[in-house]
C-alpha cells in the first residue's frame, strides 16, 4: 500500500517525503482511510508502530483552512508528548494553510491565548490546561469535528476522567471520537461503547502488543542492591541512550542523582522541575548530550526517541499495561531495543503478572560481573582508539617522533599501558572545545559513543583525507537568542551530525542564525543534523 491511495493533499504528501514516510505502517494503511471517512475509530497498535500519524494524517487532511474555528481537538496525558504530537502535526502540515497550536501546562498562557486567537484549527493539548481555556473562554471547542484521545486508556483512567468529562461537555454533541494506544484494557470498555458511535476497531495483524524487536530481560536482586546491579548494567551493556523506570518521584530523583555520581550522564523528568527544564531535559536527551533518562510512566507515556537501545525497569508497576509502554520506549519504528528489568521479592508476583497478561517471555540474565564491566570497557576504550584515525596523519611535534623512536619495544610495553590510562582518562566530561590541545581525547570518545553512521571504510576515510580539504560555508537557524554560546553551538551541531574532530571552523554567531565553515567531505553528514532540535528549537541547517 502506498500514501498515494489515500487521495491526501498535495501538501501532506509533499511533507510525507521531506518527513522520510516512504510508505504507510500497517496501522496508518487502516486507519487513515477509515478516519478520513469520518468514522469513529479505536487504533490499538504496538508502541512505536506509527500511531500518531495514524491520526495526524487524516485530521491535518480533514480540516478546512477557511473555517476559522478549532477543528480538531487532541488530548494526551503528558506534557512532553503534547509538544511531540504538536510536533509531528505541524510537519504534516508544514506549507499550508492548517494551524496547530500546542496547549499544555508549565508554558506561557498568554503567548496560548495569542496562538489560539490567529486561529487554531487543530489543538495538541493535556487536560488541564484545555480546560483552564474553555473556562476563561480563551479557547472553543463548540464546533470541534473531532476529538482524538492518544494514549486513550490513559486518558480515561481515573486520574484523568473527572476533567475529561468537564471537557466534553464543551463538546458538539455530534463530533468523530478517535483513541489510540497499545493498550486497551477490558476496564475501559464500557467508557468506549458510551463515548463513540459504532466505533471501527483497527489493529495490527500480529496482534501481541510488545513489538519482536524487543528483547526482554531480567535480573533477580534485591531492593537495597538495585542501584549497583542498574549501574552495572549501565556499565556493561553500554546503551546508546536508556530510560530507566521508577515508581515514585522521590525514586527517580534518588536514583539520577545516584547515577550522575557515578560518572553517567543522567537526567531526570519529574512535575518537580518546571517545565523549562523538563523540556531542556528530554532535549538533551534527544540529542543525546545525556545518555541517560529516569523517569515515571506518566512523563514517558507515548514518548517517541529513536536510538533509544535499553530500557531499565527499576521497580515493576501494580498496572498490567504499564510494562508494555516502559518497554515500548525502546525497539522504536522497527530498530532492536533492551527491556531489562530488575526484579525485587516486592516486584516478582507484579511482573509475572504482566508477562502473563501481554504473552510476552522474558530471559533471566544474571548481576554482570566485574569481569564483564572490565572487558566492555577495554572493547570500548579499543574502538576509541581505532577511531583516532587522524592519528596516523597527525602533526606531531618532532621531538615527541624522536622520542617515540628512542622507546625500546621494552619500555613501549610498559608505558604503554601507563600512558593510555593518561590519555584515555582525561578531559571525560569536559566541554568540547576544538582549539585546545586537550580536548582531543573527549571528541575521539564523543565519536566513539555514538553510532557507526560515521564510520567509513578506513580506506576511504584515507583518501578524502588526502584531498586537499575544500571548505564551505553553511547557515544554521540558531543564535544568540535561544541562548546559546558558540560552544554550546558547535557542540549541538556536531553532537547532531555526529561529526569528527576538525569538520567545524570559524563559527560567526548572529541574533538568530550563525554561520560556520566545515570540511566540504563533511556537508552531507551535517544535513543530517536537520530536523533535529536544540531545546524546543529545530535545527535547519542550509549552505549560505
Ligand atoms: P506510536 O505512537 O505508535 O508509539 P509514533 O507515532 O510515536 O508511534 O511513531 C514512532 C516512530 O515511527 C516515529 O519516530 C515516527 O517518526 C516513525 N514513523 C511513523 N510513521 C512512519 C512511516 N510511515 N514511515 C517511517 N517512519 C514512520
Ligand atoms: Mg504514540
Amino acid at each position: 500500500m502506498a500514501f498515494s491511495s489515500f487521495g491526501l493533499k498535495e501538501f501532506i504528501t509533499a511533507n510525507l517525503k521531506v518527513m522520510g514516510y516512504e510508505q504507510p505502517t500497517e496501522i496508518q494503511g487502516k486507519a487513515i482511510p477509515e478516519i478520513i471517512n469520518k468514522r469513529d475509530a479505536v487504533i490499538e497498535s504496538k508502541t512505536g508502530s506509527g500511531k500518531t500519524a495514524a491520526f495526524g494524517i487524516p485530521v491535518v487532511q480533514s480540516v478546512s483552512p477557511d473555517v476559522p474555528a478549532v477543528q480538531y481537538l487532541i488530548l494526551v496525558p503528558a506534557r512532553e508528548l503534547a509538544l511531540q504530537v504538536y510536533r509531528e502535526l505541524s510537519r504534516l502540515a508544514e506549507g499550508s494553510s492548517v494551524n496547530v497550536t500546542a496547549v499544555y501546562g508549565g508554558s506561557s498562557f498568554s503567548k496560548q491565548v495569542d496562538a489560539l486567537k490567529k486561529g487554531a484549527h487543530v489543538v495538541v493539548g493535556t487536560p488541564g490546561r484545555v480546560l483552564d481555556h474553555l473556562k476563561r473562554r480563551t479557547m472553543s471547542v463548540s464546533v470541534v469535528r473531532g476529538l482524538v484521545l492518544d494514549e486513550a486508556d490513559k486518558m480515561l483512567s481515573m486520574g484523568f476522567l473527572p476533567e475529561m468529562r468537564l471537557i466534553f461537555q464543551h463538546l458538539p454533541k455530534r463530533h468523530q471520537t478517535i483513541m489510540s494506544s497499545a493498550t486497551f484494557p477490558p476496564a475501559i470498555e464500557h467508557l468506549i461503547h458510551s463515548l463513540m458511535h459504532e466505533p471501527v476497531r483497527l489493529s495490527q495483524e500480529d496482534s501481541s502488543r510488545a513489538p519482536a524487536e524487543i528483547e526482554h530481560l531480567y535480573c533477580m536482586t534485591t531492593m537495597q542492591e538495585k542501584d549497583q546491579v542498574l549501574l552495572r548494567f549501565i556499565e556493561k551493556e553500554e546503551p546508546e541512550l536508556s530510560i530507566v523506570f521508577c515508581n515514585t518521584k522521590v525514586d527517580v530523583r534518588a536514583v539520577a542523582q545516584f547515577l550522575s555520581g557515578a560518572g553517567i550522564k543522567a537526567v531526570y523528568l519529574s512535575s518537580d522541575l518546571s517545565q523549562a527544564h523538563r523540556e531542556r531535559n528530554l532535549s538533551r536527551f534527544r540529542l543525546g548530550l545525556v545518555q541517560v533518562l529516569v523517569c515515571t510512566d506518566l512523563a514517558a507515556r507515548g514518548i517517541d526517541v529513536p536510538n533509544v537501545s535499553h530500557v531499565f525497569i527499576y521497580a515493576t508497576s501494580e498496572d498490567l499495561e504499564t510494562y508494555v509502554h516502559r518497554s515500548g520506549r525502546t525497539g522504536r519504528a522497527g530498530k532492536s531495543g533492551r527491556a531489562i528489568s530488575l526484579v525485587s521479592g516486592t516486584d516478582i508476583a507484579n511482573f509475572n503478572l504482566a508477562l502473563k497478561a501481554h504473552s510476552i517471555k522474558a530471559t533471566e540474565v544474571p548481576i554482570p560481573t566485574d569481569e564483564e564491566i572490565i572487558e566492555a570497557r577495554v572493547a570500548s576504550e579499543h574502538r576509541v582508539l581505532e577511531d583516532i584515525g587522524y592519528a596516523k596523519d597527525a602533526d606531531v611535534h618532532d621531538d615527541y617522533l624522536r622520542l617515540a623512536e628512542r622507546l625500546t619495544a621494552d619500555q613501549a610495553h610498559t608505558l604503554l599501558p601507563f600512558l593510555l590510562e593518561k590519555f584515555l582518562r582525561q578531559g571525560i566530561g569536559e566541554p568540547l572545545d576544538i582549539t585546545s590541545g586537550g580536548g582531543a581525547v573527549t571528541e575521539a570518545e564523543q565519536s566513539a559513543a555514538e553510532s557507526s553512521s560515521f564510520r567509513e571504510p578506513r580506506e576511504k576515510k584515507r583518501r578524502d583525507r588526502d584531498r586537499p580539504s575544500r571548505t564551505k560555508t553553511l547557515c544554521v537557524a540558531l543564535g544568540r537568542r535561544d541562548g546559546l554560546s558558540p560552544n554550546d553551538l558547535r557542540s549541538t551541531i556536531k553532537k547532531a551530525a555526529r561529526l569528527r574532530k576538525d569538520d567545524l571552523m570559524d563559527i560567526q554567531m548572529g541574533e538568530y542564525e550563525s554561520t560556520f565553515q566545515i570540511n566540504a567531505n563533511a556537508v552531507k553528514y551535517v544535513m543530517k543534523a536537520n530536523g533535529k532540535f536544540y531545546r524546543q528549537t529545530e535545527i535547519l541547517i542550509s549552505e549560505a
